[in-house]
This record gives structure tokens, sequence and C-alpha cells, in this order.
């Protein structure tokens, strides 16, 4: 039986090891899936380790620069760089873009200078509240 709270260990591989130490005679399927498992454990381990945490973040997401990447046109931004797939591109915009936080109606028009400022300083604001 498995308790609400064990749930969540239920895709390491370490878990579904000691779950089944009471099995013996393992089955040979059963016993591949284990070391793909472990494998994985491993790949997953080592991705999120290779992660510099002093590597700068980016875009709305907050994450690491990758793929194809575009710099908002507002020199202000105080985001500047973004993942083309974070705000909706697949191909680079002619001329000028705005993301979204800096964009006016249009994301070729930034929004109203005044407005801008305002909101950056609650940006910045919130920004300096979570560090
Ligand atoms: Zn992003
Ligand atoms: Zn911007």
């Amino acid at each position: 039986m498995l308790s609400q709270s064990s749930t969540e260990g239920l895709l390491s591989a370490t878990y579904v090891e000691n779950y089944l130490d009471i099995v013996e005679n393992l089955p040979n399927d059963l016993q591949r899936h284990l070391s793909r498992m472990r494998e994985l454990d491993i790949t997953y381990r080592e991705e999120t380790d290779a992660i510099d945490p002093d590597e700068p973040r980016y875009c709305l997401c907050d994450q690491i620069s990758f793929g194809e990447m575009i710099l908002c046109d507002n020199d202000l931004c105080p985001i500047e760089w973004f993942h083309f797939s974070c705000v909706s591109l697949s191909i680079k915009p002619k001329g000028k873009w705005f993301c979204p936080k800096c964009r006016g109606d249009r994301p070729n028009v930034m929004k109203p200078k005044g407005q801008f400022l305002k909101e950056l300083e609650r940006y910045n604001r919130e920004k300096e509240e979570k560090a």
C-alpha cells in the first residue's frame, strides 16, 4: 500500500529498488527498466548540477540563455534578452521589437515612457523584496 506522501518518491529508481528488494527473482525486463531508470536519475542529476548558479538569468522566465534570443529595443528594459519561445516568436521580427513589459499596443511600439518608468520602479522594488 502506498500512502499519499510516499507517492512523491515513486519516480526515483532508489525508491523502486527499495520496494523491489522484497520481491525475489526479479524478471529480466523489470531489471532492465530499473537500470534505465537509474541512468535517467543520473543524467537528470548531472544536468541539474551543470547549471551554474552564477550564470546570468534572462527573460520573463528568469532562466539562463538557450536557443535563439531577442533583445528588447528599449534601452531601459529591465530584462533585455528574451527566449523566442517565451515571447511567442519563431523568427526575428523586422524593425523594432519591444518586450511584453515595454511595448505599447503593438510589439514594435513602446509604451509611454512615463508609464514605463513607473512600472520599472515597481518591478525593481518587487525584485528587491524578493532578493
Ligand atoms: Zn524565457
Ligand atoms: Zn523590454
